[in-house]
């Protein structure tokens, strides 16, 4: 299509925005400008792209469409979800504080406790989902507040508008990694957070291909910053995995609603089964986040966390699935099974599991876009020998 973008629907944003047609050819897919470096038209004189890990058409593209989408100002693309968080964390110095969720991915955790602490940035893991925790961990010293909502994997719910008004209170950004939902269900900007963060190599990419990472910018400042460190770190996205996210972002709103619809029927399924402990599941109406929630985001994505009950119900239901598959990560077009404590949080000290709640008898699905029969069939199959 010709024509500015930022008008249109989700849908139309997604398959359009920052990709017009390659000027020289038509082409409708953003070319893989596998390319290092530019050739100059004279000493001084270029085309606007000198040298690769700073500028790179489908990066470049890339990148503008995640920002539409995120309602932001400028998408920076990185290697990966943890070199999007690493390039993020140099918005902060050494003596200055962050405000974190207590329940982030494993590896966030990791990376704040075993490597940004001995820089001397100070952490604070507080219960986001209570405003008041909050308020009471702000301090001068506060730069930034990181959450996730819903948190990976216990579904934890905070909320966005309400936290973001205590940051700017404290003068800090808030940002909100919302790997979880995508843009499609959650726009944490529209409610006042300042980046939004996400491991592409989930929803976004969403077909298990591809393992990336980026970050949306409401601010002039920060945008200008994080280009700046693009340059300066390095730790960029590729021209191959750029498109492939591309081409993944194309379907995300028809894989979002399938992904919804197919972990709805789990959930019931699941919820109504004496064989599962609990369901932990933010459209379930008894989730202690639920209306929050609701009126933040406009769905509850596929995410579904299930207490078992013991270490060996859990294992045996991991051990026996057959369409779904046991694996780390989440976001692709199959369903995958994990074990949280042993898998993606295994960085994280076993009391400090228990305190979240983050049990070894927990099992995490990421419900996929097969057809549901055979995923309901599965899971039944599988308790069935628990
Ligand atoms: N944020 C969340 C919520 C995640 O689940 C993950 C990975 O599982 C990451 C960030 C890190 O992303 P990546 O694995 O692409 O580095």
């Amino acid at each position: 299509m010709k024509g500015d973008t930022r008008q249109l629907g989700f849908s139309t944003r997604a398959i359009h925005a920052g990709q017009p047609p390659d000027p020289r050819t038509g082409a409708v897919a953003v070319p893989i400008y596998q390319t290092s470096t530019y050739v100059q038209l004279s000493l001084g004189e270029h085309q606007g792209y000198e040298y690769a890990r700073v500028q790179n058409p489908t990066r470049e593209a890339l990148e503008q469409n995640v920002a539409q989408l995120e309602g932001g100002l400028s998408g920076h693309a990185f290697a990966s979800g943890m070199a999007a968080i690493a390039s993020l964390m140099t918005l902060v110095k050494a003596g200055e504080h962050v405000v974190v969720s207590r329940n982030v991915y494993g590896g966030t955790y990791r990376y704040f406790t075993q490597i940004l602490e001995r820089y001397q940035v100070a952490f604070s893991w507080v219960d986001s989902s209570r405003l008041d925790a909050v308020a009471a961990a702000m301090t001068p010293a506060t730069r930034l507040v990181f959450i996730e909502t819903p948190t990976n994997p216990v579904m934890d719910i905070s909320d966005i508008a309400g936290t973001a008004e205590i940051a700017h209170a404290h003068g800090a950004l808030l940002v909100v990694d919302n790997t979880f939902l995508s843009p499609y269900l959650q726009r944490p900007l529209e409610h006042g957070a300042d980046m939004v963060v996400h491991s592409t190599t989930k929803f976004l990419n969403g077909h298990s291909d591809s393992v990336g990472g980026a970050l949306v910018c409401a601010r002039q400042e920060e945008a200008e910053w994080l280009a700046f460190v693009q340059k300066s770190m390095g730790a960029i996205l590729s021209p191959l995995d750029s498109f492939l996210v591309m081409r993944g972002i194309k379907t995300l709103a028809v894989r979002m609603e399938r992904h919804e619809r197919n972990a709805a029927a789990v959930v019931a399924m699941l919820a109504a089964h004496p064989k599962v402990r609990r369901v932990l599941y933010p459209g379930l109406p008894d989730h202690p986040g639920h209306e929050v929630h609701r009126r933040q985001a406009s769905g509850f994505g596929s995410m579904v966390t299930l207490e078992m009950g013991t270490y060996a119900a859990a294992k045996a239901l991991l051990d026996n699935v057959k369409v779904l598959s046991l694996a780390e990560s989440l976001g692709g077009v199959e369903s995958l099974i994990s074990h949280p404590a042993t898998m993606t949080h295994a960085s994280v000290p076993a009391e400090r599991r228990d305190l979240l709640g983050l049990t070894d008898s927990m099992v995490r699905i990421s419900v996929g876009i097969e057809d549901v029969e055979d995923l309901l069939a599965d899971l039944e199959q599988a308790l069935a020998k628990v």
